[in-house]
């Protein structure tokens, strides 16, 4: 079976997509600092502890490994937090991927799947979003990602680089065949906000109700993290045939409003919301929805959480666990 290095395999899609690979049978490894993953997500893989800037400390790694592919997913993904410390996001993201690029390059590694963002979009000109819309990050976290994008193009050209680029959009929910899920410090992100609101009572802010959307609050496309596991294994599989590099947007397809997702959260655990509407927060689009049909049609992923409802549920049932 292929052997696939992992960074960033602590972490949510990362723990996620390193669990598929090897309940699928991948000989799999992962790579991550631990500086925002957890130690119970690597339990029973073979795991480094490493930040991907440690250049010759990656490369005897990746030597000694005979990996056939990388699945790059390490890196802060904190969009207000870039604005704060763009530095910070400049040296680990970017930083850390062309510290990964040269140790792939010395041990002879030439197929790669990245991890980008539709944060590269910045606010897009209209939605759905297609792959060759403008190029136009809004926060440092978006251009840590497009820098790297563009390396890959030359490294493509120069060193027979062959790779996967996949932008996601809002990834949510957890595996339900495996105890992981979304557990960020702190979470920033919306679901796991208001699954936390339901259980303590403590309102969440909504972060502006005047968009120019239906009912004022912005629009996402929110993608299931298993769904997202699974266009990995399809990237690497295409890579592993010989595939020539390509960019897919990783979403549904399908955009629902922050209310929306409320009423999905008080549908599948049957208990209001308790919530405030606060002012916008800097740098969200007012809709964010990924055009899809490329991935479906040219590697043939199909997503398999296509309601909220059903997204909502496998989240609830992990921040429950997690609140026992
Ligand atoms: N959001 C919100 N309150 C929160 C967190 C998020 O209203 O406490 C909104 C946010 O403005 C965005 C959507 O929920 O429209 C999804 O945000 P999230 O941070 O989950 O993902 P992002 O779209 O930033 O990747």
């Amino acid at each position: 079976m292929p052997r696939i290095l992992v960074t960033g395999g602590a972490g949510y899609i990362g723990s996620h997509t390193a669990h598929l690979l090897r309940r699928r049978g991948y000989e799999t490894t992962i790579v991550d600092d631990l500086s925002r993953g957890h130690a119970h997500n690597v339990e029973g893989f073979p795991f480094h502890r490493l930040n991907l800037r440690d250049t010759a400390a990656l490369t005897a790694i990746l030597r000694e490994g005979s990996f056939d592919a990388v699945i790059h997913f390490a890196a802060f993904i904190a969009v207000g937090e870039s604005a704060q410390a763009p530095e910070l996001y400049f040296l680990n993201n970017t930083g850390g991927s062309f510290s990964l690029l040269e140790a792939m390059a010395t041990a002879g590694i030439n197929r790669l799947v990245f991890s980008s963002t539709a944060a590269v979009y910045g606010t897009p000109e209209s939605t759905p979003i297609p792959e060759d819309a403008r190029i136009a990050p809004v926060s440092p976290y978006g251009e840590s990602k497009v820098m790297v994008e563009r390396a890959l193009e030359w490294m493509d050209r120069y060193r027979g680089l062959r790779s996967v680029v996949l932008r996601y959009f809002n990834a949510c929910g957890a595996d339900p065949e495996s105890p992981l899920g979304e557990e960020h410090d702190p979470e920033t992100h919306l679901i796991p906000l208001l699954l936390r609101a339901v259980l303590t009572s403590e309102p969440v802010t909504i972060f502006g109700e005047d968009y120019p959307t239906d009912d004022g609050t912005c629009i996402r496309d929110y993608i299931h993290v298993r769904d997202l596991a699974e266009a990995h294994i399809l990237a690497v599989d295409h890579l592993l045939r010989g595939g020539a590099s390509k960019v897919y947007n990783a979403g549904v397809g399908q955009g629902y409003s922050v209310k929306e997702v409320i009423r999905a959260v008080e549908g599948v655990t049957g208990r209001s919301v308790p919530f405030r509407v606060g002012p916008r927060r800097e740098g969200d689009p007012p809709a964010l929805v990924a055009s899809s049909t490329r991935l479906q049609t040219e590697l043939g992923w199909k997503p398999k959480y296509t309601s909220l409802a059903a997204i909502v549920e496998t989240a609830w049932r992990f921040a429950s666990r997690q609140a026992r």
